[in-house]
């Protein structure tokens, strides 16, 4: 599943001038929710880490970063955040599923469910294949933010 994630953290890096060039190098998973809103939208929230070098330099620095992989309608949309320490957005949805401790960006635009709603259906996978089955491999599109 953590390629997923790093399709979201390239395209980070990519509309990011200061951060064209830079090294890095997938470093962790941390946490992982997978969320069904309904059987055409759903949505995947990550946590992990990735060391990444400034050009020239020799010190590799590890960050943690949140990423959400968001299907619509068999279309991906990717999104990642850098996480600042201590400071961590609201998400019912991954609550509902008992991973309160997966931190989201207190600045950023993800989807984080309703707080009134109970999923009738989820799963937490830890299995990239099952979800890929889910998804079908769909194209990916561009991010939703402009
Ligand atoms: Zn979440």
């Amino acid at each position: 599943m953590s390629e997923e994630a790093m399709v979201a953290f390239r395209r980070y890096i990519e509309s990011k001038d200061e951060l064209k060039g830079l090294d890095y190098e997938f470093d962790e998973l941390l946490h992982q929710c997978f969320h069904v809103e309904h059987y055409l939208k759903t949505f995947h929230h990550f946590n992990f880490t990735v060391k990444t070098k400034k050009p020239g330099s020799a010190d590799w620095t590890s960050a943690m970063y949140f990423a959400q992989v968001k299907s619509i309608c068999m279309i991906k949309r990717y999104v990642c955040y850098p996480l600042e320490q201590d400071q961590y957005g609201e998400c019912y949805a991954c609550e509902n599923h008992g991973m309160g401790e997966l931190r989201h960006p207190l600045e950023g635009i993800y989807d984080m469910g309703r707080e009134d709603i109970q999923f009738p259906f989820y799963y937490q996978d830890s299995d990239s294949d099952e979800f890929d089955a889910t998804t079908g491999g769909s194209e990916s599109s561009d991010e939703d933010m402009s």
